[in-house]
């Protein structure tokens, strides 16, 4: 047994749910005559600290999943005090306001969350500033967040406006166009949800052939996501532990 609340303690926890978590996914790729690693696995860790994510990074870990932009600013600077090395890539999942473009285009090496013309017009404006100050190298990748319900108090662009806003991305510069990432709507089934995002993938890749990234599934639905072409699940909970409350 070992000590609660230790460092070893809690490495030894996020190794075993790591674990099953990389065990779900391999599952759920062969169950879709996928392969095994064809499906990234992107640790989220909002709310926990970035001790956490050290430990992640020493079992393994080399990108992570944060949804505001202080916490992971703060976070980040913190992470990088212990581990230096600069293949690390921090991805911005959550819904991003335009005055936080600049600065999360500081250290966002992918955001998931982009959902409007203008949003993209301030993190490409973001990207330029910090290639200028020597903050980046790489353009940001992009994924446009779309909207499954048409509801906008949700976030997500609506399908009528998806092809305006590939194009808007493919054409920025500091801006790769990577994909797409949604989230099914509260009460969804996940695969009728996965299936009309994998839908608007398809529509997506024959303008972008680039844009390959599909951001889907969470900890309660990686492996329907993985059936409709996920290629990148963000999970937290799963692997974390629960959220302390916001
Ligand atoms: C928090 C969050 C997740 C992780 O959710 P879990 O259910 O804890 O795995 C995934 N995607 C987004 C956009 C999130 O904000």
């Amino acid at each position: 047994m070992s000590e609660s609340g230790g460092p070893d303690a809690r490495r030894a926890e996020l190794a075993g749910a790591l674990a099953a978590v990389r065990n779900r996914l391999d599952e759920a790729a062969r169950a879709a005559g996928r392969a095994p690693g064809d499906v990234e696995l992107l640790p989220v860790t909002k709310y926990f600290p970035a001790s956490d994510a050290v430990l992640l990074y020493e079992l393994g870990c080399r990108s992570f999943g944060e949804s505001r932009e202080q916490e992971a600013g703060a976070k980040i600077t913190r992470f990088r005090g212990t581990v230096t090395d600069p293949g690390v890539a921090w991805h911005m999942i959550g819904r991003l306001q335009r005055n936080k473009a600049r600065a999360v285009a500081r250290w966002a090496h992918t955001i998931h969350s982009v959902d409007s013309i203008r949003l993209a017009d301030a993190v490409a404006a973001g990207a330029r500033a910090a290639r200028d100050a020597g903050d980046r190298v790489t353009p940001i990748r992009v994924l446009l967040q779309v909207s499954l319900d048409g509801d906008p108090q949700r976030g997500g662009v609506a399908a009528a406006d998806l092809e305006a806003l590939a194009a808007a991305v493919a054409d920025a510069e500091g801006l790769k166009l990577a994909g797409l990432m949604g989230v099914p709507p509260l009460g969804w089934d996940p695969d009728a949800a996965f299936e009309q995002l994998a839908r608007m993938h398809s529509q997506v890749l024959a303008g972008h052939p680039g844009a390959t990234e599909l951001s889907a599934g969470m900890s309660g639905d990686l492996e329907q996501a993985v059936r409709w072409g996920s290629t990148c699940v963000r999970v937290g909970t799963a692997v974390m532990g629960r959220r302390p409350l916001a």
